[in-house]
């Protein structure tokens, strides 16, 4: 017979699961169980719509039995079965889940982390059997077969005799090493932990042909063994028992079976809510973005279950966008079993269902940031992004909700902070809400106008992300404070007498001004300035658009070539000032030239572009050649 071998990237995982040194070996079960579980739902989902499938409820089951002599453990369903071809497709080849996809993106990651990271299915069995037989016959044919294999060599497929629709799993157990322990795997007592932990919640039950040892009849010294088959699960939904009865371990092992993530999450929400309509909710944030999360394939959505019985596996309905990132589940008994997906979209329930759903995250992160910074932090740098498109979308519908959500980088903490801290900490005379954008945090902090108005005493957020800016001009104001960028033209940080002073000067040079700007036409005024400390020269904006949105809007797509009104601000207390004057005097052409390198260099300080970067470079050459 012939023997096949592996695909290569199923090989490896393969390879990896079999020499595994990973001490958690016991997830095989739960995984295995786990696909006997979703067969069977297959087979009586089939049955619903299929007269000719008579089939029981109460008869779908698992089994499980050990043979310690054959040292064997096997995990037996009534589920739908594969035929060849898909005992071929699926056991022969890695499925494409989320883990390999994952496997891929990092691949430098230590090997042993993706087995804790679980999600790798079948092929875990191979970290503790040395050889795996899968006898199964699929639900409408007659011909059963077996798939056998012993890792490495390959696999081979051949028809055989099967009596029932189903799968029979044998695995046959390693034999003990000096550093790992098999046997346990054919004990009664470690195969009712192991189900008990990680499986207690599958929704038909597992059972088991287990020993017991009890008094022999009439004696009182005599043991004999008791033969007794006994369902090992409590068969109860995971979110329908007591929160105080379930562990933190609990909760994340069903999350990172149901949901195919590889990682604990950051926050677990589990509430029942009972009153108009009844409902169950068992939310989790996960602790890292979704490997296909920025791609056409991810799809938003909770499970929607008609008490314990999944209708929907994704109902988008159930979660805003920008919530979207949230995993989870919701059952209610007030929903009918026979809604369709149309009808869903109307429903009147579902929709108080989805705005309490809304409502109970965003009081679970406002605590989370109350209560615990560090990992609300955590979860910020991941998903902040989505809550800032979430104020921005929709014209600003959903800020009110998610203001005080959203963080900033400080100038002052040099940490991320809220907007209601930085109005705490507001000076007594302030009333603006300061910020500044740029690339980076560091790039932003050596911008001169930033080191004017952190001269004066006040704190500034600094944006780096593109969408910042925009966020802030759909809140407009946070507790009456507006938010005003520091390179916007009107900071109105001097006191009347200076202002009256500039003003002065900027009149008196007038003529200097009107024949840079000639020389300059980008720009829509040059002025002397006193908001620059040490700094010669900056571009101010004038408007609702800044030069950072200008940037912004001209990355994207449909690129409308939205200009910010510019201003080129020149220092008065800088030497240049006074270079200039003198040039206006002297020298025109001159002026001309250095008008020229001061707006570029101001537009290279903001991180703009600039038309002719060697024409720059050589005048400025020019310059020191003098
Ligand atoms: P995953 O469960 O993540 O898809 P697995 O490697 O565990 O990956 O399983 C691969 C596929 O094999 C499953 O998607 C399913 O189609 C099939 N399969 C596994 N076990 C069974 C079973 N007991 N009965 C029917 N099909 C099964």
């Amino acid at each position: 017979m012939e023997t096949k071998q592996f695909k290569a990237e199923s090989k490896r995982l393969l390879d990896l699961m079999i020499n595994s040194i990973y001490t958690n070996k016991e997830i095989f079960l739960r995984e295995l169980i786990s696909n006997a579980s979703d067969a069977i739902d297959k087979i009586y989902y089939q049955s619903l719509t299929d007269n000719n499938l008579n089939l029981f409820r109460d008869d779908l089951e698992i089994k499980l039995s050990v043979d310690k002599e054959k040292r064997t453990l096997v995990i037996e369903d009534n589920g739908c079965g594969m035929n060849k071809q898909e005992l071929e497709n699926n056991l022969g080849t890695i499925a494409q889940s989320g883990s390999l996809a994952f496997k891929k993106e990092n691949e430098k990651k230590e090997d042993i982390d993706i087995i804790g990271q679980f999600g790798v299915g079948f092929y875990s069995a191979f970290m503790v059997a040395k050889k795996i037989e899968v006898e199964s016959k699929k639900v409408g044919e007659d011909k059963a077969y077996i798939w056998i294999s012993s890792g490495a060599e390959g696999y081979t497929i051949e028809e055989t005799k099967k009596e029932n629709v189903g799968t029979k799993i044998t695995l046959y157990i390693k034999d003990n090493t000096e550093e790992e322990n098999y046997d346990e795997f054919l004990e009664d007592y470690k195969i009712q932990e192991i189900v008990k932990k990680y499986s207690d919640y599958i929704r038909y039950p597992i059972k088991m042909e287990v020993t017991r040892k009890e008094l022999k009849e009439g004696s009182k010294d005599e043991y004999e063994d008791k033969k007794e088959i006994e369902t090992l699960n409590s068969m109860i939904p995971l979110w329908k028992k007591k929160k105080k009865d379930i562990t933190q371990e609990e909760y994340n092992s069903f999350y990172i079976d149901k949901f195919a993530d590889y990682e604990p999450p950051v926050k677990v929400i589990h509430s029942t809510i009972e009153g108009g309509i009844n409902y169950s909710m068992l939310l989790y944030i996960p602790s890292h973005l979704p490997y296909d999360y920025y791609t056409k394939d991810y799809e938003k959505g909770l499970q929607l279950y008609s008490n314990g019985v999944l209708i929907m596996d994704k109902c988008p309905d159930l979660l805003p966008d920008y919530f979207g990132f949230v995993k989870g589940l919701v059952d209610s008994p007030d929903l009918s079993l026979n809604i369709s997906r149309e009808m869903l979209q109307h429903d009147r329930q579902l929709k108080t269902i989805a705005k309490n759903i809304e409502k109970k995250i965003k009081t679970e992160l406002e605590k989370m940031l109350k209560d615990d910074r560090e990992n609300y932090e955590k979860f910020f740098n991941t998903f902040g992004t989505q809550l800032k498109f979430g104020c921005y979308n929709d014209f600003g519908m959903n800020k009110e909700n998610l203001k005080d959500l959203i963080l900033f980088y400080s100038s002052t903490t040099k940490n991320l902070t809220t907007l209601k801290e930085y109005v705490t900490r507001m000076k007594e005379d302030q009333d603006k809400i300061y910020y500044a954008c740029g690339e980076t945090i560091d790039k932003i902090d050596m911008l001169p106008q930033v080191q004017g108005v952190k001269e004066k005493g006040y704190e500034i957020l600094y944006l780096t992300e593109n969408i910042d800016e925009f966020v802030l001009k759909v809140l407009m104001e946070y507790e009456k404070k507006t938010f005003t960028n520091v390179s916007s033209d009107n900071l109105d940080l001097e006191s009347e007498e200076e202002k009256e002073a500039l003003k002065k000067s900027n009149e008196e040079n007038k003529a200097m001004f009107d024949f840079m700007k000639e020389e300059i036409k980008e720009v829509q005024q040059v002025r002397f300035t006193h908001k620059l400390k040490d700094h010669p020269v900056c571009l101010s904006s004038e408007g609702e658009i800044s030069t950072e949105m200008e940037k912004v809007l001209n990355s994207m797509p449909n690129n409308q070539n939205v200009k910010a009104q510019m201003i080129l601000e020149i220092n008065e207390n800088h030497p240049i000032a006074q270079k200039l004057k003198d040039l206006y005097l002297n020298d025109k052409e001159k002026l001309k030239k250095y008008s020229e390198i001061l707006y570029n260099g101001a537009r290279l300080i903001e991180g703009l572009t600039i038309e002719n970067p060697t024409e720059f470079s050589n005048d400025i050459c020019e310059l020191i050649s003098e």
